[in-house]
């Protein structure tokens, strides 16, 4: 890995590699469309090509808002953005920043669900690399075919779990899309250093299959070894063809992402955003809501509706945090309990064998099936739906929940909105207000009783943009848990008693870019602790860090 920030080699403007023209208008990252200054149209060959009244950046940010509130539904504003970012990424991201609260929900979740499960629809220009099973023995080539030579960021789907809404075969490419912008728009990281990547093995969505307009191969997923073997190959051609990039593994359904993750992770630097990034938002959000409660991750019992990747993760960070606060693994391991499709994961649990990630959480109890009664049995403090199902935490539940608890917390973040376990109105109502509440999606602002509570959103956006520019500025050499746990502790100091006072356990989100900072300097730190910086920094990176961040601000060109 090498150090930020980016350099385009593109430094001499008017130098034979300068683009000029249309191809200079048509150059997303160089472009500034009508900001270029009357000396620039005239060096730059740009006179007459552009309407002649020349605006600033705040104008443009003015009009282009303007524009997406015009928009009257969230697919539209999110269609008018991608338009943006393949037009003029600096204003994109000058937006995308200044207004981070109302754009995040819209390049990302919930809109970019919708997005995917529409993108053949609203298909204009692709975005980042297919490479499809069909491609096995030629996928370095097809890496080659980007058009950027020093990438340090990949996001990469096979698209069978996208969000909670399943197996959408190459329509995933939305998030590895939408992920890759939230790096720049939160963290700083140069737009040019990303690379989103589908793997097309097909998908087990037969409607997809079926639908004339399905942009991606229209076959069941291979598995098995043919899977593993286009895998194996694809690691190795990252390796050879960006060597220095950090890779963060999205969306992919269960069986495989334990799997990729643990096998791969020593050899390549990456980490699975669902399952560690997920994790550290849902532990910040925990030791959020212990600055407002009081005690410690030990007074807790934790219930999960979910044992995949989210749910685990979780329960995995959870025990770590709680054994470096000094309880016994086994006995933090014995405070989470999960609730999977099939009931009570227990051992010796009647039916199918149960997959090796539930299997140190399967306690000795007798089976239960239903979540009501689970809440029953284990009394849980917290309650965390990671499901993907819609609704299932019923007003009896959460009504429960406020009866065993004073302050019961109560996360429900599936994704997107429509997939939530309840609705943070559901949540504050059937508590009475009790509730420390978190989605996954955003939630408005709910009053009750004259109260207005302000849900937070634990969304991974606050940690894998901070993570990731964090890891790449120090050249960590691996991802571990640890800066994960750094990361968590770190967010959920920067909680305010502000937020807390309006029922936030997550700052503000329009402090995210304050936020990726902070966290990648904890980052940073623990990558030194742990001997794993192969980058020098000065001993307090914060300045260091802010100066390899990419603004959103236009350059003079000549
Ligand atoms: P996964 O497929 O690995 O796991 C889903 C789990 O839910 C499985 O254990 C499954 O058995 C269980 N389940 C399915 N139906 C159920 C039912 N009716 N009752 C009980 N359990 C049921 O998926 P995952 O990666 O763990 O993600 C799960 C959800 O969490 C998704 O909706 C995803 O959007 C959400 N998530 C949110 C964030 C966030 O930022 N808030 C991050 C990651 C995942």
């Amino acid at each position: 890995m090498c150090s930020l920030p980016f350099d385009s080699g593109l430094s001499a403007v008017g130098g034979p590699l300068w683009p000029r023209g249309t191809a200079l208008l048509t150059n997303s990252l160089l472009n500034k469309g009508t900001a270029f200054s009357e000396r620039e149209r005239d060096a730059l060959g740009l006179t007459g090509l552009l309407p002649p009244r020349v605006f600033t950046m705040e104008e443009q940010v003015t009009r282009v808002l303007a524009n997406v509130r015009r928009k009257d539904n969230a697919l539209e504003k999110y269609i008018f953005l991608t338009t943006l970012q393949n037009r003029n990424e600096t204003l994109f991201y000058r937006l995308m920043q200044d207004h981070a609260e109302e754009m995040i929900p819209i390049i990302y979740t919930p809109t970019v669900g919708q997005a995917c499960l529409e993108y053949g629809a609203i298909f204009r220009r692709p975005r980042g690399l297919f490479i499809s099973i069909d491609d096995r023995g030629r996928i370095a080539e097809i890496l080659r075919h980007w058009p950027m030579t020093d990438v340090r960021m990949i996001v990469v789907t096979d698209g069978e779990r996208i969000l909670g809404l399943g197996d959408l075969g190459a329509l995933g490419m939305g998030i590895p899309v939408g992920k890759l912008a939230l790096y720049t728009a939160c963290a700083g990281l140069h737009p040019a250093y990303g690379l989103p990547i589908t793997l097309d093995v097909g998908t087990d969505n037969a409607a997809l299959r079926e639908d004339p307009s399905y942009l991606g191969l229209p076959q069941p997923r291979v598995r098995g070894d043919a899977y593993d073997e286009f895998i194996a190959e694809f690691i190795e051609a990252v390796q050879a063809v960006f060597p220095r990039a950090l890779l963060q593994w999205e969306d992919f359904g269960n069986t495989n992402a334990f799997r990729l993750l643990n096998d791969n992770r020593a050899k390549l630097c990456s980490f699975n955003d669902d399952i560690q990034g997920t994790a550290a938002v849902a532990v910040a959000g925990l030791l959020g809501a212990l600055r407002e409660i009081g005690g410690c991750l030990a007074d807790h019992r934790l219930l999960f509706l979910g044992a995949g990747e989210a749910g685990t993760g979780i329960a995995d960070l959870f025990v770590a945090a709680a054994t470096s606060e000094g309880m016994p693994a086994e006995e933090a391991r014995a405070r989470c309990w999960f609730v999977d499709s099939e009931g009570l994961v227990v051992q010796n649990r009647p039916g199918r064998k149960l997959a090796h990630h539930k299997l140190p959480y399967a306690h000795v109890h007798a089976p239960l099936r239903t979540l009501a009664e689970a809440v029953e049995a284990v009394k849980p403090t917290m309650l965390i739906g990671v499901s993907g199902q819609p609704a299932t935490f019923t007003p009896a539940i959460l009504r429960r929940m406020a009866e065993l608890n004073k302050r019961p917390v109560i996360f429900a973040l599936s994704n997107p909105t429509s997939q939530a376990e309840c609705t943070a109105e559901a949540a504050y109502r059937e508590t009475e207000g009790r509730v420390l509440f978190a989605s996954g999606s955003p939630f408005a602002p709910v009053t009750l009783n004259g109260r207005t509570y302000t849900p937070g959103q634990g969304n991974n956006v606050y940690i894998f943009p901070g993570v990731g520019f964090g890891a790449l500025a120090c050249g960590a050499k691996e991802i571990t848990d640890a800066m994960f746990l750094a990361a968590a502790r770190r967010l959920a100091e920067l909680v305010t008693p502000a937020d807390l006072a309006v029922g936030r356990i997550y700052p503000a989100l329009t402090r995210i870019r304050e936020v990726s900072l902070e966290l990648a300097i904890a980052v940073v730190a623990e990558a030194r602790k742990a001997g794993l910086a192969t980058i020098e920094l000065p001993a307090d990176p914060r300045a260091e860090l802010i100066a390899r961040r990419f603004e959103a601000v236009y350059r003079d060109y000549v």
